[in-house]
């Protein structure tokens, strides 16, 4: 039988009328002649809840603790969910990410998965039963519970589909699908059908907070159509899947804002071999993760550089810098956390130009000040001030018209 993996997030399983919305959703998928696999969420803002209950005893909670912690928030949705199909007349089993062996290193509240052994799921999915497994979390080689990382659970569910060798994977959560850009600060921002998993990528990590970046990393890798729905209306939602060529007509496919960022500028530092290197490996054993880089030469010896952290890195950031600045011959460090990074995506921007200068054409008419910009193939932004973040938001939106559906914008 054709197996599908399901995942619920926390707002679609809040309380127990929800939880049974969401047993239907599972039954209806059982009728239609799937084996099905439940990935759940913590309930609500549960997680959130634990985290205040962990840092109201300690400031500074040892991470193993953590995640023994936060790990029973996905395990009680399981237990309940099962039970709610049990009362249905479904015969159905939990299972915590340990019990299924779902393997990962050892980094405490940050892991990855390393490997699943799918046989215990399977086992059960050939007795007709439904397999429900807790998401977000895992287990590392010494027996530790781990998990993965804040919205984890999606990468739980896609991980599953590929172990488990199904190309289904349906994301259930409480919007209808995902959206050219925020609608709480876009308000018509358009519902995307379908979106590349390279655009997804940008845009996860870009802070368009539907997907967590590494679900879409394996759905990439093992070609696992991403199905990404309302829990409670019908229709479908949007799917994630591989680049098809008419993906590329689309000038623009959503842009997005980050506003959680802080840049660091690193002002005339030596301009020779191995200072680079220094710097960001003083940043990688701080555990701090880098985005944006600039450099640019000022004269031989000199060089400025820039880039941009997440702001809860910044004090790990500058103690990072503070014990190699005289190493590199750093004459001033400037630190911004007043700021945002706006960004467009769309992988049909390697086929169509003109596409900065309307992001930078729209800003400047709004006049908001670009600080700094960057690009990759598929992706253009600009870091501008915080307080002007929405505002630029809404008219870079505008200037790609993303309130309309694809096919309706301009192709140039
Ligand atoms: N419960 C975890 C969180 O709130 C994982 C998830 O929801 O995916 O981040
Ligand atoms: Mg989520």
């Amino acid at each position: 039988m054709a197996i599908i993996v399901q995942k619920f997030g926390g707002t679609s399983l809040a309380d127990a009328e929800k939880i049974r919305r969401a047993a239907e959703r599972v039954i209806k998928a059982v009728k239609s002649g799937f084996s099905v696999v439940v990935v759940a969420s913590a309930r609500g803002r549960q997680t959130d809840e634990l985290i205040a209950d962990a840092l109201e005893l300690n400031p500074n909670p040892p991470r193993r603790e953590m995640d023994q912690l936060l790990s029973t928030g996905e395990q009680q949705s399981v237990s309940l969910f099962a039970m709610a199909l049990d009362a249905a007349g479904y015969d159905a089993i939990s299972f915590t990410g340990g019990q299924i062996q779902m393997m990962t290193d050892s980094v405490h509240t940050k892991a990855r998965i390393k490997s699943i052994g799918a046989e215990r799921i399977q086992k059960q999915l050939d007795e007709g039963k439904i397999v429900l497994v807790a998401g977000f979390q895992g287990i590392d080689e010494n027996g530790n519970v781990t998990t993965l990382g804040r919205g984890g659970s999606d990468t739980t569910a896609v991980a599953l589909a590929a172990a488990l060798r199904t190309q289904e994977c349906e994301i259930y959560t409480d919007v209808d699908g995902i959206h050219t850009t925020d609608p709480r600060i876009f308000k018509n921002a358009a519902k995307m059908e379908q979106v590349s998993f390279d655009e997804m990528l940008e845009m996860a990590s870009l802070g368009a907070g539907v997907m967590h970046p590494r679900a879409i990393e394996f759905g990439k890798k093992y070609g696992i159509k991403i199905h990404v729905r309302s829990s409670i209306k019908e229709e479908d939602g949007t799917i994630i899947t591989h680049e098809v060529p008419q993906m590329e007509d689309i000038v623009v496919s959503g842009a997005t804002v980050q506003k959680n960022m802080a840049k660091i500028d690193l002002v005339n530092v030596d301009n020779k071999p191995g200072n680079a290197a220094k710097i960001f490996a003083s940043l990688a054993k701080a555990r701090v993760v880098v985005n944006d880089i600039m450099q640019t030469e000022v004269s031989g010896e000199k060089a400025n550089l820039s880039f941009l952290i997440g702001i809860s890195d910044l004090t790990a950031a500058k103690d990072a810098i503070e014990q190699i600045k005289s190493e590199i011959n750093c004459e001033g460090i400037f630190i911004r956390d007043d700021i945002a990074e706006i960004s467009v995506v769309g992988v049909g921007m390697r086929t169509h130009y003109g596409v900065a200068e309307r992001m930078f054409g729209a800003l400047a008419k709004a006049k908001v000040n670009i600080d700094s910009i960057t690009t990759s193939e598929i992706r253009i932004s600009c870091v501008v001030n915080k307080n002007q973040a929405d505002e630029a938001l809404r008219v870079v939106s505008t200037a790609f018209e993303l309130d309309k559906p694809a096919e309706q914008r301009a192709k140039s």
